[in-house]
């Protein structure tokens, strides 16, 4: 029986047959995959984790696509979308803590955070992932990221079993996380800790950092955000706009002539033309700098 119909037949939630990617990523690009399953709760995320690795089909959490680049050809596996996951529970002292699901998306919760004047997310409000996510990649902007507002998270562990990290235990460093280092480990719900403040300051905070995204990114064209970290005491933005490669084109993609660190795709643009243009971007920053940049997105099924 095929892996669809097995899953159709268990019930474990909605599923998307032959999706094409570029519906699911930000950069609009992508070849098609054979499913996406948005499993109703843990129980069915399980059961589905456990058909997918019975019948050798190979399987990936999709958050919001924000930072991948699926290659062009057929994934031929399922994806698993958290957005079932989207429960938000302000608790504790002043309610102070939140604990959220990991389908929740980041800018939502940023902003749901600042209306109940609670300061600490504010630096999240204009990164487009989920919570599940953010966690994963150590998400952050304006000298803050997860590291800085998540108490624990909880996690399914390739095991199957459900166990709880504490922050100290999650090693968030500049974009990157426990989680990274742990594939078949998936987030599912945080806990954040934040601090009461003023609802006008953060809503403030808020508006004026949008205002500094609109000028500074190509927020009008699809991208996955920045292409590299930054090196040690460097930009990768400085470094290739430097080089003059602002504006400089592959297929339909390009080097952004307002962010030389995000790359758009203008026109219809393949994951292939991206691709080229990020190794491009790379291999001139090594040769020119001898600085081996690193790149933040993700490639997934180009092997
Ligand atoms: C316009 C724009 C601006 C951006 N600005 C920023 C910025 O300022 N700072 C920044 O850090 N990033 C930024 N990004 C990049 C991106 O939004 C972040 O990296 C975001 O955290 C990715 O979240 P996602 O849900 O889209 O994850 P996805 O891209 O879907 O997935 C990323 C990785 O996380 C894994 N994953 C997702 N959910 C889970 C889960 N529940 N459990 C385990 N693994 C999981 C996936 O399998 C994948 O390996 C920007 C992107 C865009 C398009």
């Amino acid at each position: 029986m095929d892996i669809i119909k097995l899953l159709e037949k268990e019930n474990l939630g909605k599923i998307e047959k032959n999706v094409l990617l570029k519906k699911y990523t930000t950069y609009r690009t992508g070849g098609k995959a054979l499913g996406i399953i948005y499993p109703k709760n843990i129980n069915n995320l399980v059961k589905t984790i456990n058909i997918l690795n019975e019948n050798n089909v190979k399987f990936k959490i999709l958050g919001n696509g924000s930072n991948l680049l699926f290659s062009d050809k057929f994934y031929d596996g399922i994806l698993i979308r958290l957005s079932e996951f989207d429960k938000v529970e302000f608790f504790g002292r002043n309610k102070l803590r939140v604990r959220v699901g990991a389908g929740y998306p980041l800018v939502k919760l940023s902003l749901l955070c600042a209306k109940r004047s609670l300061t600490g997310l504010e630096f999240a409000s204009g990164i487009p992932g989920t919570v599940g996510g953010a966690v994963y990649m150590n998400a952050g902007a304006y000298k803050s990221d997860m590291g800085y507002v998540v108490e624990n998270v909880k996690v399914l562990t390739d095991k199957n079993k459900i166990i709880t990290l504490e922050n100290k235990e999650m090693e968030f460093h500049y974009r990157s996380s426990f989680l990274q280092k742990h594939p078949g480990y998936v987030c599912l719900e945080v806990v954040l800790k934040l601090a009461k403040g003023k609802r006008d300051a953060i809503e403030e905070v808020i508006k004026e950092r949008r205002q500094r995204r609109i000028e500074s990114q190509p927020l009008e064209y699809p991208s996955a955000g920045s292409v590299f970290r930054n090196p040690e005491g460097n930009f990768a933005g400085k470094l290739i706009e430097d080089l003059g490669l602002k504006g400089k084109k592959i297929g339909g993609a390009m080097v952004s002539d307002k962010h030389a660190n995000f790359i758009i795709n203008y026109d219809n643009a393949s994951s292939k033309d991206i691709k080229e243009l990020i190794e491009l971007c790379h291999d001139s920053v090594l040769k020119e700098y001898d600085i081996d940049m690193k790149c933040e997105q993700e490639f997934v099924n180009w092997e």
